[in-house]
């Protein structure tokens, strides 16, 4: 049984949960002990009293956890990134990529905690000065969803601890294998007992139990937008800071001035790639009427050529759906869609491979209109819907028509409508002749409307959520 880790010490519990493969479901990968009520508070109490020295510890020494932490996860990018793939289903490509991305993320906040900086303001009062320093925002709850179980651990955790909070980490259910391996390796890297606490288990239990501690500070979330809000609510009478990254339907505008192989790619990319299960896919491909038939004609020849099987087999292109809950969630709304008036021009039939697991061949819906459910709410598969509208205009007023704003893109060769889109998009992300999803780790990442509340992610502006700027004025 792999242990909870509270208080610089491993800790068993009596109760442990199978982690399984989703390429292979007799692959059983381990079993991890599961914190109730009792080991979160522990947990929380450990993060609590860690924190009035961890927050005054010298950037040198952030620094250096960090980076040694962050050269352990590089020297092991083919190892963990065979786990990751394994216990989540994304090919093994996607899986070492996501593992260099989360050494390069301790990297970049190694860095970072050397380059934390204040200002000196003069004042408007004679001989006054003014002092504006940031400080870290304490006891910050971490809890992460599972399709990016290296990647999102490491965007929260290494901030937080880069600006000198202590930790409180609930990783998702079924991903619990990534996020021990990489507090493991902090924890050798050299914290503190304390800084940094994993509690494994379910989230009604544990990440409700943190949400309704009061000595939690700050709590960031990634996840769907039911749980976000539940969040949101929950932590009001704590009067917390929060940040939320949640759900996305992110249109991809194909203009009929768009390089058709280039849209091609960014589409099948954008919308398929990692089994479709990431926020930031795009599910709603926007076509205008001149390149429509010839889109539609190459995407889904495109899609009949991908090999969909066991993540870690040599010459898969798409791995599996991550569960069988999921697997029911994308027939369930290909059915729908169907229902509703789409048709269903290729893909959305369950494989039978090798080995037992959740395969399903990635679907692809034309002639769906914006009202269909299939177009406002989001799939989490690898299922995209084509919408065919007229022109530009009405390609900008679709793609904006939603309650998500996560990420958005456009495949034009034309400046004009290049610039318009970046300018009017209601997203937090612009894409143009790029996939959706797939973004940079030292840049801001976040979105709009349901999809995100609360200052941006990653690069420094992270540090808008992990510190709290103080003001101080003194008189001669
Ligand atoms: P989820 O909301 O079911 O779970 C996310 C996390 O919240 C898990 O760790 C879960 O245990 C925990 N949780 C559940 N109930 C809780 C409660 N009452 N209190 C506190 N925590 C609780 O989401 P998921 O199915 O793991 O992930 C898929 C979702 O995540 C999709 O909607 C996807 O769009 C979203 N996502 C968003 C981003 C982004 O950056 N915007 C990135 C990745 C995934």
């Amino acid at each position: 049984m792999r242990p909870l880790l509270i208080n610089g010490e491993w800790l068993t519990t009596s109760h442990a949960s199978e982690n399984i493969n989703p390429s292979d479901t007799s692959d059983v990968i381990d079993s991890f002990a599961q914190a109730g009520l009792a080991e979160t508070q522990d947990a929380i109490s450990a993060a609590d009293a860690a924190f009035a020295s961890w927050s005054l510890s010298t950037p040198q020494k952030r620094h250096d956890i960090l980076k040694t932490a962050g050269d352990e996860i590089m020297r092991r990018k083919d190892e963990i990134g065979e786990l990751l793939s394994r216990e989540e289903g994304k090919i093994l490509a996607e899986g070492i990529g996501e593992t260099v991305r989360a050494a390069q993320i301790f990297l970049f906040f190694a860095a970072e905690s050397l380059r934390l900086t204040g200002d000196k303001v003069a004042s408007v009062r004679p001989g006054v000065e003014v002092d504006i320093t940031r400080e870290p925002a304490g006891v910050v709850g971490i809890i992460t969803p599972w399709n990016f179980p290296v990647a999102i651990p490491a965007w929260k955790i290494a901030p937080a601890l880069c600006y000198g909070n202590t930790v409180v980490f609930k990783p998702a259910e079924l991903v619990p294998a990534c996020s021990w391996t990489i507090v493991d390796i902090l924890h050798r890297a050299g914290l503190p007992a304390g800084v940094l606490n994993l509690v494994m288990g379910a989230g009604s239990v544990v990440g409700q139990c943190m949400v309704d501690d009061a000595r939690v500070n700050a709590i960031t979330f990634t996840g769907s937008v039911g749980t976000g809000a539940r969040i949101a609510k929950d932590s009001l009478p704590h009067m917390r800071r929060l940040q939320l990254e949640m759900g996305g339907k992110n249109p991809l505008v194909i203009l009929d001035d768009a390089d058709l192989d280039v849209a091609v790619d960014v589409a099948v990319n954008g919308s398929y790639y990692s089994t479709g299960q990431r926020c930031t896919a795009s599910s709603r491909l926007i076509v205008t009427e001149g390149i429509h038939a010839r889109f539609v004609e190459a995407v889904a020849e495109r899609l009949n050529n991908l090999v969909v099987d066991h993540a870690l087999k040599p010459g898969t292109d798409i791995g599996p759906v991550v569960d069988a809950t999921q697997l029911e969630q994308d027939c369930a709304y290909i059915e729908t869609a169907r229902r509703e008036g789409g048709n269903l021009r290729t893909g959305g039939a369950l494989l039978k491979r090798d080995t037992q697991g959740y395969y399903l061949s990635p679907a692809l819906i034309t002639d769906t209109t914006p009202d269909m459910r299939i177009n406002r709410e989001e799939v989490f598969g690898p299922v995209a819907s084509v919408m065919r509208v007229r022109d530009y205009d009405e390609a900008l007023s679709v793609a904006n028509d939603s309650e998500f704003g996560l990420s958005a893109g456009i495949c034009t060769t034309s400046l004009k409508y290049a610039s318009d889109f970046k300018r009017k998009s209601e997203v937090g992300m612009v894409m143009v002749n790029l996939p959706t999803a797939g973004v940079d780790y030292h840049v801001p990442f976040g979105g709009r409307k349901n999809s995100s509340l609360g200052p941006r992610e990653q690069g420094s502006y992270a540090k808008e959520f992990y510190t709290t700027v103080k003001t101080a004025y003194t008189a001669p």
